[in-house]
């Protein structure tokens, strides 16, 4: 059994960090394709494929790829090559972005230019427009949902911070009457630590405020806009106003940091009470250039590496004390695109 847990969080990590599926030219999902603008598959068309009790979303392609998804459904196999690599996949709807949780991106276009974020780059089409009324709308209608377990709010800066966190605390204090019980997360981006008792005061349960690497030479060539520092000072006050085990923030792992980096990034954070994200980067054709103006040719992350981050990962939290298994809402609870420690392995 135990062994059987093992082959399939390395698969998990395999598939975490290959190219996208392919599809049959006709192939016809059971449930609406995801079109993300946020996280690692914004931009392109995905699907969530569930195994066991793993999910990973993955980007599909008709092209030929390594992997291919076959079969008519409601049971797929997904091959590798000529080779049977999982015999028994289903796809799993998303509610919004994300399977069992409505995850909202605000607003994509952003006066920060960090290298490996796609958000700016996505044709308006794809922003979607939301205005908060109407985010609210959209979730007053998918509150009837039987598999809706959350909501979480996210958005690019397109004017400056306090107007963005203005923006994601209406929705939420909206969301929060019309939804008294659903635990509601947000990832925004401050610049006063005010916002984040504005956020807590409007309801939001847990928060998410991102490192990103915890390099900081490859921080300044990535987010050299944004500040460190001040990034890791929001963070110790959100714990102090979410709560230990409430805050969450994403090391990017594959940017040519080593691996001692990443687990002090992990150890700095869980000192503070904020449980990381190890979200492995994926370069696509929106952000490739970037990145590789930024920091060169990278070294493909690989799966043994990705696992072995998670062990530590979940080594260290167990010496802090801390779990992912507080955190209901955004990526620890979806966890589609990291291996989750405590939840994966
Ligand atoms: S602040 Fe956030 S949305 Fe803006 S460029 Fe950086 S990662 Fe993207
Ligand atoms: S893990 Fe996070 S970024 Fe990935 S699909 Fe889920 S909510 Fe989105």
């Amino acid at each position: 059994m135990e062994e059987d847990r093992e082959l399939i969080v390395r698969k998990k990590a395999i598939l975490l960090t290959s190219g996208p599926v392919q599809v049959p030219p006709r192939f016809r999902s059971p449930f609406p394709l995801s079109r993300s603008t946020a996280g690692p598959g914004a931009g392109s068309t995905s699907l969530v494929l569930s195994f066991g009790r793993f999910r990973v979303k993955k980007a599909i392609t008709t092209e030929p790829s390594e992997f291919r998804l076959v079969g008519d459904g409601p049971t797929y196999s997904l091959m590798r090559g000529e080779e049977m690599f999982l015999e028994d996949v289903s796809i799993q709807p998303t509610i919004a972005h994300a399977p069992e949780q409505a995850f909202f991106n605000l607003d994509t276009q952003c006066i920060y230019h960090c290298r490996f974020c796609t958000s700016p780059a996505l044709e308006r089409k794809l922003t979607k427009g939301l205005d908060p009324d109407k985010v609210v709308a959209m979730v007053r209608g998918l509150s009837q949902r039987e598999d809706l377990r959350a909501v979480a709010f996210t958005a690019a800066v397109v004017k400056d911070p306090q107007s963005t966190v203005d923006k994601l605390a209406y929705v939420i204090s909206r969301v929060r009457e019309l939804l008294p019980d659903i635990p509601i997360g947000v990832e925004p981006y401050i610049d006063t630590l005010e916002q984040i008792d504005q956020l807590k005061k409007a309801g939001a349960d847990e928060i998410k405020l991102n490192i990103e690497t915890f390099d900081r030479e490859i921080f300044q060539k990535v987010c050299g806009e944004l500040d460190l520092d001040h990034i890791l000072e929001a963070i110790t006050y959100a714990v102090e106003v979410f709560g230990r085990g409430k805050v969450t923030s994403n090391i990017i792992v594959g940017m040519g940091e080593t691996d001692a980096n990443v687990l002090q990034g992990v150890e700095e954070l869980a000192r503070r009470g904020c449980i990381a994200t190890l979200r492995p980067l994926r370069l696509n054709d929106l952000n490739r250039r970037p990145m590789t103006e930024a920091l060169g040719t990278l070294e493909e992350l690989t799966p043994d590496r990705l696992l072995r981050l998670a062990r530590e990962h979940r080594r260290i939290l167990e010496s802090y004390g801390l779990t992912s298994l507080t955190l209901h809402t955004m990526c620890h609870e979806c966890g589609c695109c990291d291996i989750v420690p405590f939840r994966d392995l």
